[in-house]
């Protein structure tokens, strides 16, 4: 007999339209899975409320005295999807053997669960759960995601490829999670970072159940930028680069001008001025881009993360 502790956690703000579906939809999925002796009867969906203002908490309340599969977590205020997810994983990673994070609007398909904990029964540390397809996503999200992931690994931040905050760890990739020190969140960075064995089990994104999206633009470019600005300076390397391209490219014209010159053809002094502000304007973007490097990796520094995660050790 198995005897697995599940934590699901989920961040909710403001979800009271979609909390009393998606709680029955888990309570259904948790009952078989019990029964089925597949987890433990200590697992658990825990909802982490992240300041709503709505009656989010309260439904929590209600769900926590009606059954104790349900248990709550409440956030002093709105600190943002990634920081509660992190609370409620945190908070799971001392009671369970695994936990899976999914959102509360049912875009994450909990019928997939099953198959994501078979995947750690395979031996797996991390499952992702990646979308088969965006029918359901209006044209906009569907193209600026794409495009976030694209730029995301262009730029140095390896992601997992349509795969959100939707998966599985186990109790040790939790735990190594909670080693990385770093205070702006981007969750789905720091896990492939982690590394071990791994799946990925692909799921229909439906649409959201009721109410409406609670990232907005703003907080989705936040997400994207610390997506960037925390895990490479890939970027300042490009203004680096792109500096001294332009310093160089401009020398050789002021060459070519000079050049020109001394063969006693006619040239505009206008033509050599600039040239010579495009060697300065170069020269000034690639020590700005020399700063931003040093800038960028005291900043990987001061985030004290792990310099290795043990998989194994083999000896006698
Ligand atoms: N969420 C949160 N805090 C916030 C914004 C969102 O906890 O400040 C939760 C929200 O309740 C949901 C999940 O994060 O469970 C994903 O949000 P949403 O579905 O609105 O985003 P979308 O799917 O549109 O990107
Ligand atoms: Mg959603």
């Amino acid at each position: 007999m198995r005897s697995d502790v599940l934590y699901i956690v989920i961040p909710c703000y403001n979800e009271e339209q979609v909390l009393p579906e998606t709680s029955s939809r888990l309570e259904h999925i948790m009952e078989e899975l019990i029964s089925k002796e597949r987890i433990s009867s200590k697992s658990r969906v825990l909802l982490c409320d992240d300041g709503s203002k709505d009656r989010t908490w309260e439904i929590i309340e209600e769900l926590h005295a009606k059954n104790e599969l349900f248990s709550g977590v409440k956030a002093s205020r709105n600190r943002g999807h990634q920081n509660v997810l992190y609370m409620g994983l945190m908070v799971a990673k001392d009671r369970c053997d695994m936990a899976i994070s999914m959102d509360a609007d049912l875009q994450d398909d909990p019928e997939v669960i099953s198959e994501f904990i078979s995947k750690y029964e395979e031996g797996c540390e991390i499952v992702y759960g990646v979308r088969s397809e965006r029918t359901t996503d209006t044209s906009f999200k569907r193209n600026t995601a794409h495009a976030f992931y694209r730029i995301m690994n262009d730029l140095g931040t390896e992601v997992v490829y349509d795969h959100a905050d939707f998966r599985l760890m186990s109790k040790r990739a939790l735990e190594e999670l909670s080693k990385f020190e770093e205070v702006n969140l981007f969750l789905r960075g720091m896990v492939t970072m982690i590394g071990f064995k791994t799946a990925v089990v692909k799921y229909e994104r439906h649409e959201r159940y009721a109410g409406e999206s609670k990232y907005s633009l703003s907080k989705m470019m936040s997400l994207a930028i610390e997506g960037v600005t925390s895990f490479s300076v890939k970027p300042m390397r490009i203004v680096l680069f792109g500096g001294v391209g332009l310093a160089g490219f401009a020398f050789l014209a002021f060459l070519a001008l000079i050049i020109v010159g001394l063969c006693g053809y006619w040239v505009d002094a206008a033509w050599i001025c600039t040239s010579l502000l495009f060697i300065l304007g170069g020269a000034i973007i690639a020590c700005l881009g020399l700063v931003g490097l040093y800038a960028g990796s005291t900043l990987l520094e001061v985030k004290h993360r792990p310099r290795y995660i043990i998989d194994r050790i083999l000896e006698s």
